[in-house]
């Protein structure tokens, strides 16, 4: 019988998702850590059997490879996959999935190396196939994606009978000390702050240069923080869910030494993602890049500050204009103490193991490819606030 849970990718979102699961092994019953670099898993693995008594199993797989995951994923027998390699293996791991008839979750939206373009279309593609599958695919099952989607669908379900204008702002005031690292993945973060910045207003698509719009935006907590207009994947599907929409943006926060050195390095050319020849061998540039800057993993114990994520919801309750502000507000060193990992991959990991939950124990439940508004918020946002997000609700004028 299928049992347990496999997570893939043994990063800094990993690192969170896998303790937090351990935290909750009365529901997962046996948890299996897979990537591709296994001594990063081992390390995952002797840090929870130390700190948290709970023994998991670990090992390699290439997640490109159709073949290599079917073969582990036969030999796991697990109820579910949780994807928290990158990007790129979506496609892969879904297809896997589908052949050994098994339920998966992920956090972000497929990209093709080659092509820096963020939509859903090929994971939503797939939903003829997980449905004859018999399975469920929940797709984008972080923060942002995830838990925006999440307070999206529980204002749309209990607070608005119309919900007209969604702003989700997206702040990290957390301080590393270095003049330039990201905090997740150098690769994925920089393909998404480097592209053209895009909103949806009345059923359509609107363009901006790469942050061309910016707002100074005063989150709660935190303070006024200049915020950059950004094109995000869970736009494309709240757009799409939330029905009456008129205008949805995304806005993050960027300091300026990181926009400073982002400028620089775009006009020299080192966010490409076509290869170039240098002294006779071929590197992509942002690959090179990427080995260059400090690892987001290692930014967890010398990250300080807050991180506030959250959606401004405005629209219509009984007949009267209604606007709310939900977030959340991490502490980058509350995160380290907790997992080993700073509050970037705190935010993204937690949500993904609480999708997972709500799957495993079937409390959300159907065949097919889902986003996260989709399904009843409640449960979530109850276990948001167990597992380490509390959210608040502010009612604004
Ligand atoms: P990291 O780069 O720290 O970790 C990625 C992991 O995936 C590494 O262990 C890597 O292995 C592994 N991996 C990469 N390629 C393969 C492969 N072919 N086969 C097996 N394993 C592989 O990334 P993060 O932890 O920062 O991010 C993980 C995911 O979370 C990304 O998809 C990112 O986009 C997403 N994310 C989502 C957010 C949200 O709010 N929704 C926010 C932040 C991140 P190796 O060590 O060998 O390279």
């Amino acid at each position: 019988m299928k049992k347990g849970i496999l997570i893939i990718g043994a990063g800094g979102v990993s690192r969170v998702a896998t303790v937090k699961c351990a935290m909750n092994i009365d529901t997962f019953e046996k948890i299996t850590l897979a990537s591709r670099t296994i001594s990063k898993c081992e390390s995952i693995r002797d840090d929870i059997l130390k700190n948290q008594n709970v023994e998991i199993s670990v090992a390699s797989v290439d997640a490109d490879s159709v073949d290599d995951l079917v073969i582990l994923i036969e030999k796991v027998n697990p109820k579910l996959v949780l994807n928290v390699a990158l990007p790129y293996q979506d496609l892969t791991i879904m297809d896997a999935c589908t052949k050994c008839g098994v339920d998966y979750v992920d956090t972000a939206n497929y990209e093709h190396p080659d092509v820096a373009k963020f939509e859903y279309k090929e994971q939503w593609a797939r939903n003829e196939q997980f449905k004859d599958a018999g399975i469920m695919g929940l797709l984008g099952s972080g923060f942002d994606p995830g838990v925006t989607g999440v307070f999206c669908a529980y204002a749309q379900q209990n607070l608005f009978d119309e919900i007209h204008y969604i702003d989700i702002m997206d702040c990290n005031a957390g301080d590393h000390g270095y003049p330039f690292a990201t905090n997740f993945n150098p690769e994925i973060n920089l393909r998404e702050v480097s592209a053209n910045g895009r909103y949806w207003e009345n059923g359509e698509w609107i363009e901006t240069k790469p942050l061309e719009i910016r707002v100074d935006h005063d989150y709660p907590e935190v303070g006024v923080k200049p915020s950059y207009l950004l094109y995000h994947e869970e736009l494309e599907s709240l757009s799409k869910n939330i029905k009456g929409l008129k205008r949805i943006r995304f806005f993050m926060t960027f300091g300026d030494s990181y926009i400073q050195h982002m400028n620089c390095l775009q006009n020299v050319g080192m966010l490409g993602i076509e290869p170039v020849m240098h002294k006779g061998v071929e590197i992509i540039p942002i690959e090179f890049l990427t080995t260059l800057l400090p690892d987001p993993s290692s930014l967890g114990p010398r990250t300080v500050g807050k991180t506030n994520i959250g959606c401004i919801i405005e629209g219509i309750k009984d007949g009267k204009p209604k606007k709310v502000y939900i977030y959340n507000i991490c502490d980058h060193q509350e995160c380290y103490k907790e997992t080993g990992a700073q509050a970037v991959s705190y935010t993204t990991g937690v949500p993904a193991m609480i999708g997972s939950k709500l799957l495993y124990k079937g409390i959300w439940k159907n065949k097919g490819v889902f986003n996260i508004e989709e399904f009843d918020a409640k449960p979530f946002m109850d276990e948001l606030m167990q597992q380490g997000l509390p959210w608040k609700i502010l009612e604004l004028e």
